[in-house]
C-alpha cells in the first residue's frame, strides 16, 4: 500500500490535530484507505446523502464490533440537533436522541457540537459530560461514545458523528481515523446535497420561467435555451445550439443597432431594451430583451444571460391607453390634449425654419337644435361627419382635432400669408353649410371661424387658442356661417374685459356703485309713480362706467348677485322714502338677471318683510328667456313675488323667444316692448302693427305693457293711441340721481 496516499480529511479538519496516520499499522492504513474509497464513490455517483451518511455508518459498524454508528445533524434555527441516520439504532432511542442541546451535559455528540471538537468518552455512566442524557445511556446500553464535528466547507460546525459502543472504551488511533474520515465525507455529501438542491432549483426556475432565456458563450452563440424560448419563437433547442444569438432577432435593426447593445453590455455590465424579434416562422413581434454578461475570473466575460418576453398585448393595451388619453373616441380626431402637443411642436418648428401658421377655432352652427330636435346619435353622426368634411379641406401636415362639443381647432402649417388660409377657410365654411344626410334625416349647420396667426398674433399655444376662441366669438355675433381674423382691437378688448372683472371685486366693496331712476309714465294721465332703478360704477380712474359694459362681466364671474342686492336694497329705501314723500302708491322697478336667480334663493321679500315695505313697492323685470329653461330656483322665486304681492315685468320683450303660454302661467303684470320697437314706430311700419298686437294681447292677459325707449312726441302719441298703459325713455327724462330725480318730480307737478 503507497504510503503517500492523502487520508482526504487531514487537509480540511479544523480546532484539532489529526491522527496521525503513520501511527496505524499497515493494515489499518490499508482498511482506512479502502473504507475511505468506497464512500467517497458513493459521494462521486451522486447517492442520495442520506444513503451515503448510512452506507458510512455500516462501513464503521463493520469495523467496530460492538458499537452503531450515528449522524446528527444541528438545526440552526431552533438550537438542537436531530438524528440524520443511524441505521442500527433503535427507533425508540433515536426519538429520545432528536431534539438534543448542544451543551456541556448533552452527551458526546452534545459535547462535540458545543466545543466544536472531538469528544472521546470511555464511560458514559459516570462522565459529567452526559449528565443530561445519562438515562439514555442506562437505557440503551451505551457505555461508552465517541464523537466527531462534522464541518461544511467553509469550517462550520453543522452536525456530529458518533460511534456508541456496548462497553466500556477509548478510541485507538484507526477508530480516530475511521470516525475523522467519515466526518469529513459525510460533511462533503451535505455540502453536495445543498450544492444539488440549488442546482435543481436554478434548473427549475430556467426552465419554468415565462420568459424567454438563452445561455449563449462569449462569442453569442447558444448554448441553452428554456422551454418559454421555445414556444415563443417556435425553435427547439437543437435548432438554435450553437447558432447566433440574432436568429431571435428580426434583420430590420442591422449589425449598428446590435454593436451598440453588445458596447453597452460590456460597459455597464447590462441592458435592457425593446427589439423586434423573429420567430421560425419568420413573424417579427416586439421583445423586451434583457442581457447580462456572466463574468469569470478577471472579469471576462465567459457567457450572456439573455431573457426576452414578448411584449405584443403590452404594446397593444399602452397604446388603447394612449389613443384614449390623446384622441377623441367618437370622430377619431386629435383631442385637446394631443392638440396643444402637437401646437407647440409646430410653433417650435415654424419659429426654427421661420415661416407662418395659422390656427382655427371652428364652432358649429345650430348644432344644439339637431341634437335636440334629432336626438344625440343623430347629433354624434353629424360631428362625424363634419370631422370628415375638415379633414378633407386641409393637407396631410395640417392637424384637426376637436375640443369637445362641437368646437374643432384646426392647425395650418407653412402659411405664407392670409390670403391662403382663408381660402381653406372658406372652403371650410362651404363644406360644412352643405346639408348633412344622417339616418335618413337631413340637418342643416354652419360654422363660425376664429383665425389667428403665429408668429404675428401670438407666440405661444394658450394666447393662440384664446385669440382664436375671441375671433370665432366675434363672427359668431356677426351673423353666424362666417370667419374672423383676430386683430389688436380684439385683445385690447380682452385685457379691459379682464382688467374690468379684477377692479369689480373692488367696486361694491369700496362703494363706488350708484343708482340712477328712469322715469316711467302712466300715458294717459302723465302721472310718475313708477320709475326703473339703472345701476351705474362711478370708476376711479375711467368715469361712469354704464351697465353694458360690466353686467355681463359680474355675471361670468359670478358677482352679479352681490352687486343685485345691493342694488335691491338700496332700491327699496329709495321707494319706502319717495312713498312717505310723494305717492303713497310708488314702485321701483329692478332689473334681475337669470344669474341671480339661479345662484340662490332670494331672501327679498324677508328684506321687505323686515324693512315694513310692501312687496307691491317692488317690480322685478325678468327677460323671456328665463322663462324658457325653467329652473326650480326660478319657479320658487316667482312664486314666492306672487304671494309676497311683488310684481314682475318682462324687460326687452319681443327680442327673446317667448310663449304666451308661458306669461300666463307666471303670472306675469306687465310686459315692456323692447325700444327697438318703439324706435320704428311711425304709421305704416311693421313694428306698429306688432306693439299694437302685443299691446291687445297682454291687456287680454290681464297685463299692463309699459313702451321702452320713448324718445319723441309722436312715439308717445301712437302709443297712446294703442292704449300702450305706461312709457318711458329719453322724451320724458334720462335715467336721473336721487337728487335729480326728486326735482323732476317737483317740477313735473305730480306728487
Ligand atoms: P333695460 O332694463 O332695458 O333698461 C333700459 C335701458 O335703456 C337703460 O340703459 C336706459 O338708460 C336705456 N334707455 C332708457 N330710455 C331710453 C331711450 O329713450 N333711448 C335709448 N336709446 N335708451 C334708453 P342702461 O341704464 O344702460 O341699462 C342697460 C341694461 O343694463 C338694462 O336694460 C338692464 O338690462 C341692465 N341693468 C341695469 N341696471 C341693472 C341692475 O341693477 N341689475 C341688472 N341685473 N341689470 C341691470
Ligand atoms: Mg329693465
Ligand atoms: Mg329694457
Amino acid at each position: 500500500m503507497n504510503t503517500n496516499i492523502p487520508i482526504v480529511s487531514d487537509l480540511f479538519q479544523k480546532n484539532f490535530t489529526p491522527t496521525d496516520y503513520f501511527d496505524l499499522t499497515k493494515a489499518e492504513q490499508a482498511r482506512i484507505l479502502q473504507f475511505q474509497q468506497e464512500i467517497l464513490q458513493l459521494v462521486v455517483l451522486g447517492d442520495d446523502c442520506k444513503e451515503v451518511c448510512e452506507t458510512v455508518c455500516l462501513l464503521l459498524e463493520q469495523l467496530l464490533d460492538n458499537a452503531v454508528a450515528t449522524v446528527m445533524l444541528l438545526d440552526k434555527e431552533k438550537q438542537c440537533m436531530n438524528v440524520f441516520a443511524a441505521p442500527s439504532v433503535p427507533e425508540a432511542c433515536i426519538t429520545k436522541l432528536n431534539g438534543l442541546r448542544p451543551g456541556p451535559e448533552a452527551g458526546s455528540c452534545g459535547n462535540a457540537v458545543f466545543r466544536q471538537e472531538p469528544v472521546y468518552i470511555e464511560s458514559t455512566l459516570d462522565d459529567p459530560r452526559w449528565q443530561s442524557i445519562r438515562q439514555l445511556a442506562i437505557d440503551f446500553n451505551i457505555l461508552s461514545c465517541w464523537s466527531m464535528p462534522i464541518r461544511s466547507k467553509g469550517g462550520e460546525c453543522v452536525g456530529s458523528f458518533a460511534l456508541s459502543s456496548f462497553e466500556r472504551r477509548l478510541p485507538s488511533s484507526f477508530h480516530r481515523k475511521l470516525l475523522e474520515i467519515g466526518s469529513f465525507i459525510i460533511g462533503i455529501a451535505l455540502e453536495q446535497q445543498k450544492i444539488n438542491e440549488q442546482l435543481n432549483l436554478s434548473s427549475k426556475v430556467f426552465e419554468n420561467s415565462p420568459e424567454a432565456i438563452m445561455i449563449a458563450d462569449a462569442d453569442k452563440m447558444i448554448i441553452s435555451i428554456n422551454r418559454a424560448l421555445h414556444k415563443i419563437t417556435g425553435y427547439s433547442s437543437e435548432e438554435v445550439v450553437g447558432k447566433p444569438v440574432s436568429i431571435v432577432t428580426s434583420i430590420r435593426h442591422g449589425t449598428k443597432f446590435f454593436q451598440k447593445i453588445w458596447l453597452s453590455v460590456k460597459q455597464f455590465n447590462h441592458w435592457q431594451g425593446e427589439v423586434w424579434g423573429r420567430n421560425k416562422r419568420g413573424l417579427e413581434y416586439p421583445a423586451w430583451f434583457s442581457i447580462t454578461p456572466v463574468l469569470g475570473k478577471d472579469h471576462v466575460i465567459n457567457y450572456y444571460l439573455i431573457n426576452f418576453s414578448d411584449i405584443t398585448d403590452k404594446k397593444k393595451s399602452y397604446e388603447i391607453i394612449w389613443r384614449q388619453a390623446n384622441y377623441d373616441s367618437l370622430t377619431g380626431l386629435p383631442n385637446r390634449n394631443m392638440f396643444y402637443e402637437r401646437l407647440d411642436h409646430e410653433i417650435k418648428n415654424a419659429s426654427r425654419a421661420g415661416i407662418k401658421l395659422a390656427v382655427l377655432f371652428i364652432d358649429l352652427d345650430r348644432f344644439k337644435e339637431v341634437n335636440d330636435s334629432f336626438g344625440h346619435s343623430t347629433g354624434d353622426a353629424l360631428l362625424v361627419e363634419a370631422a370628415k368634411r375638415l379633414n378633407r379641406c386641409v393637407r396631410e401636415a395640417d392637424t384637426v382635432a376637436r375640443l369637445g362639443g362641437d368646437e374643432f381647432t384646426i392647425i395650418l402649417n407653412g402659411i405664407s400669408d392670409q390670403h391662403c388660409a382663408e381660402m381653406i377657410i372658406k372652403m371650410i365654411l362651404v363644406e360644412l353649410a352643405k346639408p348633412f344626410h344622417l339616418n335618413s334625416k337631413q340637418a342643416y349647420v354652419s360654422a363660425s371661424i376664429g383665425v389667428t396667426f403665429f408668429p404675428d398674433d401670438a407666440n405661444n399655444a394658450e394666447l393662440l387658442m384664446k385669440n382664436a376662441d375671441q375671433a370665432m366669438y366675434t363672427a359668431k355675433n356677426s351673423g353666424r356661417n362666417c370667419w374672423n381674423c383676430f386683430t389688436s382691437n380684439m385683445r385690447t378688448a380682452i385685457e379691459i374685459r379682464s382688467r374690468t372683472a379684477y377692479e369689480l371685486r373692488h367696486a361694491l366693496r369700496s362703494e363706488q356703485f350708484f343708482l340712477t331712476y328712469q322715469p316711467i309714465v302712466e300715458l294717459a294721465t302723465n302721472r310718475i309713480y313708477k320709475a326703473e332703478a339703472l345701476i351705474r360704477w362711478q370708476h376711479p380712474e375711467r368715469g361712469v362706467i354704464y351697465p353694458a359694459e360690466f353686467v355681463a362681466i359680474a355675471e361670468e364671474i359670478n358677482l352679479i348677485t352681490d352687486i343685485g342686492d345691493w342694488v335691491f336694497k338700496q332700491a327699496a329705501d329709495q321707494v319706502a322714502h319717495w312713498q312717505a314723500h310723494y305717492n303713497r302708491d310708488f314702485q321701483i322697478s329692478i332689473n334681475k338677471s337669470p344669474k341671480q336667480f339661479i345662484s340662490k334663493m332670494s331672501d327679498w321679500v324677508d328684506h321687505l318683510n323686515e324693512r315694513k315695505i310692501s312687496g307691491k313697492s317692488i317690480i322685478v323685470e325678468i327677460t323671456e328667456n328665463l322663462l324658457l329653461d325653467v329652473h326650480e330656483l326660478v319657479v320658487k322665486q316667482l312664486l314666492n313675488y306672487r304671494d309676497a304681492g311683488v310684481q314682475v315685468a318682462i324687460d326687452d320683450f319681443g327680442t327673446g323667444y317667448s310663449s304666451l303660454s308661458y306669461l300666463k302661467k307666471f303670472d306675469i303684470d306687465y310686459l315692456k316692448i323692447d325700444q327697438s320697437f318703439v324706435a320704428n314706430l311711425d304709421s305704416e311700419s311693421y313694428d306698429r302693427i306688432l306693439c299694437e298686437a302685443v299691446i291687445t294681447m297682454a291687456h287680454r292677459l290681464g297685463m299692463r305693457v309699459v313702451a321702452e325707449g320713448v324718445e319723441t312726441e309722436l312715439q308717445k302719441q301712437l302709443l297712446l293711441e294703442m292704449r300702450c298703459d305706461y312709457g318711458q325713455g329719453y322724451f320724458f327724462s334720462k335715467p336721473l340721481t336721487v337728487d335729480k330725480f326728486e326735482a323732476f318730480l317737483h317740477n313735473s307737478g305730480d306728487q
